[in-house]
């Protein structure tokens, strides 16, 4: 199949609207859009996945799912985004439909807009997006944070990364860590909450460890955690065998995608939880002084993943 036949046939599956807004043209056309974010970020074959271990709808899942996670961590609601897939030669027609069949089911779900993309040979399968969002008020930024503010976790932590080193000794194994670290679920909803009351917020993409440190110096702010205190999942408990087991994967892991946001007001912003139906997870405090310490000590070393 050529070019424009992949093309159609992975455009197909997503609602789209006819040029000039959506693909087709040499552009796309937005209309004049208040305040907005835009982020980009890249699923590498080899990198980031196996083909042995993902299938092409869980590749298409989690290339969106992991840019919107981005968008989550500003508070913002996604808007529209752009595709540029490197195909290589093994990809057949039927492959290019189920990757579009993964993504354009997240999609929908989240009424985001497929508005253009390209589509190109490449020696490994890589999906590059372009997504953004609508901001309905000042961005959640990792700067936010002050000495005193409570930390708080949109979700467990360590199973994608468990997940990852199943995949490892048996590509077929099948479980919810598995389903984590295939099929991450983007915290949108409760970032869009967290603009609104939370003082400083960072998507777990990296390792709960490392994105707090990057929270801790965009703030100025120290950080004390609490181990006792890390949401760990029933299944990354089972798999683990004891929390201990479990903790280097909840503190150092990757992948995750749930949202760590600083509170200034934690009466408040847990009634605010309540009303609004979210749930979360407090983890620690923020004070003077730099760094991320766990039960008074210090972290050092390798804090989580790096893709390079
Ligand atoms: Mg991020």
């Amino acid at each position: 199949m050529d070019e424009f036949g992949l093309i159609d046939t992975f455009v197909s599956q997503f609602d789209v609207a006819p040029p000039p807004r959506g693909p087709g043209d040499d552009c796309a056309v937005l209309p004049k859009q208040g305040p907005s974010c835009v982020t980009t970020d890249a699923l590498v074959e080899g990198v980031h996945f196996t083909r042995g271990t993902f299938s092409m709808p869980d590749v298409g899942h989690k290339a969106l799912a992991v840019n919107l996670s981005d968008l989550a961590a500003m508070g913002a609601r996604p808007a529209w985004f752009t595709v540029a897939l490197g195909l290589p030669g093994w990809a057949t027609a039927r492959d290019v439909k189920k990757l579009g069949g993964g993504m354009a089911r997240l999609a929908k779900l989240h009424r985001v807009e497929l508005i253009g993309g390209n589509v190109t040979r490449a020696d490994q399968l890589s999906l590059t997006l372009t997504l953004s969002g609508a901001l309905e008020g000042p961005p959640l930024l990792r700067s936010g944070a002050k000495p005193g503010d409570a930390l708080y976790l949109s979700g467990p932590v360590g199973d994608a990364a468990l997940g990852l080193s199943l995949l490892g000794t048996n590509s077929g194994a099948s479980s919810p860590l598995v389903d984590a670290q295939r099929r991450p679920v983007p915290h949108v909803a409760f970032g869009r909450f967290a603009r609104r009351h939370c003082s400083a917020g960072i998507d777990v993409s990296d390792g709960l460890a490392q994105d707090l440190g990057h929270l801790c110096r965009a703030s100025g702010v120290a950080a004390e955690l609490d181990s006792a205190a890390l949401p760990m999942s029933e299944a990354l408990l089972d798999a683990a065998g004891s929390r201990k087991a479990a903790q280097p994967y909840a503190l150092r892991g990757g992948e995750d995608y749930v949202l760590l946001v600083a509170v200034r007001d934690p009466p408040a912003f847990e009634r605010a939880l309540t009303r609004a139906g979210f749930e979360a997870w407090r983890i620690g405090t923020l004070r003077k002084g730099s760094g991320v310490n766990l039960d008074g000590v210090r972290l050092t070393g390798r804090l989580g993943f790096t893709h390079r």
